[in-house]
């Protein structure tokens, strides 16, 4: 059987992502509001007693605006470390504490949490591992730390940031201050970067890439492919990504 990801949105107005497999399935942030995530896992044909909980990268509200009412309504435990889950203000009950570089097993699946570089308490990516295949999800990240290089070499599946364009960034509305926190080491990957590390990290075997985190402001789909194309070496018909408002996808491995 096969794993699917599904990319229910990505980007500053909330993220989402569920990892099927075997009729068990794991959320990874639940930045969307409760309505919107069940009518979109409704359209995606997930039944929600396949999930089993949610993965918390971290506190930005981005990533946790209905994580606390999706564990309650669909009793799933919040999976994050300490320090995310006290800067989250979750109540404690539903907690299931997990530490960094240490896989578990949740649905079936063997998860690690990988530590990113990013303005907030203990922020992580995860690599997933059904067995069969691996998936990174490994987005809001200034650089790129080895455990998430490592595990986008090794991914079938690879939600990778691609945030912004450093001169729309530069030349863009966002005040100066802001301007610096996101090309900070602890802000977001630009479309550069991004496609500098899938380029270092390409070997023998076949990875479907997923461009995650697109700027509204200060990047586009056809610029985020364009440029990680033409540093990857990557062909953009092969670069997936979110292409407008409430566009969702299926990544299938
Ligand atoms: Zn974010
Ligand atoms: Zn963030």
């Amino acid at each position: 059987m096969s794993v699917e990801v599904h990319v229910l949105a990505s980007g500053s107005d909330g993220n989402c992502a569920i990892v099927r497999y075997e009729n068990s399935a794991i959320m990874v942030d639940s930045g969307l509001s409760f309505k919107s995530t069940k009518s979109l896992m409704a359209v995606n044909g997930i039944d929600e007693n396949e999930l089993k909980g949610i993965l918390v990268t971290h506190e930005h509200i981005d990533h946790i605006r209905s994580v606390q009412i999706v564990s309650k309504k669909l009793n799933l435990p919040i999976i994050c470390n300490q320090n995310t889950f006290d800067a989250s203000h979750f109540d404690g009950n539903m907690h299931e504490r997990i530490f960094m570089m240490s896989p578990f097993d949740i649905a079936g699946m063997s998860v690690v949490a990988l530590p990113t570089s990013h303005d907030a308490a203990e922020p992580c990516a995860y690599a997933i591992d059904t067995g069969k295949k691996k998936i990174l999800i490994a987005t809001d990240m200034g650089l790129v730390t080895y455990q998430v290089e490592h595990a986008l070499q090794e991914a079938d599946i690879a939600l990778i940031e691609s945030n912004y364009d450093s001169e729309m960034l530069e030349t863009g509305p966002y005040p100066y201050i802001l301007k610096r926190r996101i090309d900070s080491d602890v802000g977001h990957l630009c479309n550069t970067v991004s496609g500098e590390v899938i380029k270092r990290t390409i070997t023998n075997h076949q990875r479907k890439i997923f461009l995650a985190h697109l700027s509204k402001k200060n990047n586009t789909p056809d610029i985020a492919r364009e440029t990680v194309s033409r540093i990857s070496g990557i062909k953009r018909m092969n670069l997936d990504c979110l292409e407008f408002k409430g566009d969702t996808r299926i990544i299938k491995e």
